[in-house]
């Protein structure tokens, strides 16, 4: 609890990126510190941003609802973001996070990783997918997103084993209805890890 306080007060006085210039609350994450389920996505968006906490907009209702869909709620898992702060655009538009941003702001998730000590990290979208996949040595499997989503992976830690399930980001199914259902689908392999023998 005390090292992520820590990591927390970092991050409010962060100013490795540009991106704290704009930022009105960075995001650091939110959940449970002895979660067995990590979510990493890519970055906070309006309301994050707003609200200085993580998925409380319309891809939170999303995730909230996939969550429920395998008995899971957020008390239980762990959720943050590669990202701490919100990428926007000249007209305040989100925008996708660039490589200087994701190396400035890694070591704050790397902290975060080690603090917890996930079984299974779910990586929402692109961004954290490649990510976690080259952290963790699988870099060699990385396909796009539409190839390995819902697929388990695994890999060593200096804390033991850990799996790796790449999904779609939720924001998807706001503007693809048919997304949402391949997400309920690939939740489902969830289900599993829930228990401690897993
Ligand atoms: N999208 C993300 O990637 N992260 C959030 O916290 C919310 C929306
Ligand atoms: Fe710091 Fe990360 Fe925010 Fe950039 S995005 S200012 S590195 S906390």
């Amino acid at each position: 609890m005390q090292d992520l306080e820590k990591i927390k007060n970092e991050v409010l006085n962060c100013k490795k990126c540009p991106l704290y210039k704009t930022r009105k609350n960075p995001v650091l994450g939110s959940g449970n510190l002895d979660a067995k389920i990590m979510f990493c996505a890519e970055a906070p968006g309006y309301w994050e941003d707003v609200k200085g906490n993580p998925f409380v907009g319309a891809a939170g209702k999303i995730l909230n609802e996939l969550l429920e869909s395998v008995g899971l709620k957020r008390e239980e898992v762990y959720i943050c973001n590669l990202l701490k702060c919100r990428p926007i655009t000249p007209d305040f538009k989100n925008r996708a996070p660039n490589l200087n941003e994701i190396e400035a702001c890694i070591p704050y998730l790397e902290k975060q990783i080690e603090i917890i000590k996930p079984k299974v990290i779910c990586t929402l979208g692109n961004y954290s997918t490649a990510f976690i996949f080259e952290k963790y040595g699988l870099k060699n499997q990385i396909q796009g997103i539409s190839k390995i989503h819902g697929k388990l992976f695994e890999s060593k830690t200096l804390f033991g084993s850990i799996k790796i399930v790449p999904l779609y980001h939720p924001a998807v199914a706001t503007y693809n209805i048919n997304m949402k259902e391949i997400l309920k689908n690939d939740f489902k392999i969830l289900e599993k890890f829930k228990k401690d023998e897993q």
